[in-house]
């Protein structure tokens, strides 16, 4: 019987960014429905929202997801997401992930809720596609995979 640290349920882009780094410390199962190219993340269009730009906030993006969930969202579950998101941004784009550039800058746009333009896309209105097949080769191309099923 096959045995595992730790076994990571959905092939979105959460479950292949959890199994690709936790792969690196240990021994990790990825469990899907169907196919990795079958989530809400591959279809998703419009983009991603992290702060960028040196005039925006991570406070501001906060209190603007906060203001726009009216009273749905978990405050700290929306403090790790606006405060962790520009560092995994990096941290995809120093892996080689291409987000759509204007003028030699990262092309950032403005979505309902946004005071700022906090929104990065890529391949246009392709950024679910296009994030979560780069995903899918990290996760094939690190040499300790995970098993996936
Ligand atoms: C058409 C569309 C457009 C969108 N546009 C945007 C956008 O522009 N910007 C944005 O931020 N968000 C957008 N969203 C929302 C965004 O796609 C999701 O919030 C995000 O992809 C969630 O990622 P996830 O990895 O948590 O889940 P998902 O991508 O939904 O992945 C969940 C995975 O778990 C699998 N799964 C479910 N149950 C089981 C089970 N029992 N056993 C095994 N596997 C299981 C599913 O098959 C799937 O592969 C959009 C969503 C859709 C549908």
């Amino acid at each position: 019987m096959k045995q595992f640290d730790y076994i990571v349920v959905g092939g979105g882009l959460a479950g292949l960014y959890s199994a690709l780094r936790l792969s690196h410390y240990a021994h990790v199962a990825l469990l899907v429905k169907s196919t990795l190219q079958q989530s809400n993340s591959y279809y998703a269009q419009g983009g991603i929202a992290a702060v960028i730009e040196e005039t925006d906030s991570s406070q501001a993006h906060y209190e603007d997801t906060i203001e726009a969930g009216r009273g749905l969202c978990l405050p700290s579950a929306v403090h790790i997401l606006t405060e962790e998101a520009p560092k995994r941004i990096q941290e995809l784009i120093d892996l080689g992930m291409n987000f759509d550039q204007e003028g030699g800058r990262l092309a950032l746009g403005l979505e309902g809720g946004h005071h700022q333009k906090p929104i990065l896309h890529a391949g246009g209105d392709a950024t679910g596609r296009l994030m979560t097949t780069f995903m899918i080769e990290q996760v094939y191309a690190n040499p300790k995979y995970p098993y996936i099923r």
